[in-house]
């Protein structure tokens, strides 16, 4: 069974073979996680989303809708492999949220076990811009992942980075991380 750990800090920064970005449908960049990823990594990797997005143009929600992913090299970064996830907008919980945010988890571990990819790393998805309340966000993150492991069993790490002293303090709470 995976281990499941939890940092505080910059997930550009990670040694990982995985870094889940918190994208946005047109997978063009963005503010938040998304623009550091994009800065840490350079314009190759904003390449690669230009060419995934054109050809998966006219689909609906653009480029990937929520609760989808797609996979791209690295950069500049020196993971293997960044993993693009669109989360849901928070409009009050009733359009379906919650349901696309897991499917942002156990769509970026799928793939992440599709390439060989041993360690992932997953910013709070949705917390951000987004708005998804926090604590319900922690709980469908943890849940989700833990749930996905016994399909995915090449995933022996999965790091929960929490950029913000608000969510780390949430998944603290979760007695199974370390
Ligand atoms: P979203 O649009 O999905 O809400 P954001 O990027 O606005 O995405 O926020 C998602 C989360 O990413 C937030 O909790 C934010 O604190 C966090 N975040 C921002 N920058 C970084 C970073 N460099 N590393 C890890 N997490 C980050």
């Amino acid at each position: 069974m995976a281990v499941l750990e939890l940092v505080q800090g910059d997930i550009t920064r990670l040694a990982v073979d995985a870094i889940v970005n918190a994208a946005n449908s047109s997978l063009l960049g963005g503010g938040g996680v998304d623009g550091a990823i994009h800065r840490a990594a350079g314009p190759e990797l904003l390449a690669e989303c230009l060419s995934i997005a054109a050809q998966r143009k006219g689909r609906s929600g653009g480029g990937c809708p929520p609760g989808e992913a797609v996979i791209t090299g690295p950069g500049r970064l020196s993971c293997k492999k960044v993993i693009h996830t669109v989360g849901p907008v928070w409009h009050g919980g009733s359009r379906g949220e919650a349901d696309l945010l897991a499917a942002c988890y156990r769509n970026s571990l799928r793939l992440a076990q599709e390439h060989g990819l041993e360690s992932i790393a997953f910013p709070n998805i949705s917390t951000g811009v987004y708005g998804y309340p926090k604590d319900a966000a922690a709980e469908i993150a943890v849940h989700t992942v833990k749930a996905s492991l016994p399909a995915n069993p090449g995933i022996k790490r999965v790091i929960f980075v929490c950029y913000d002293r608000e969510n780390y303090e949430l998944y603290k709470q979760f007695a199974d991380l370390r």
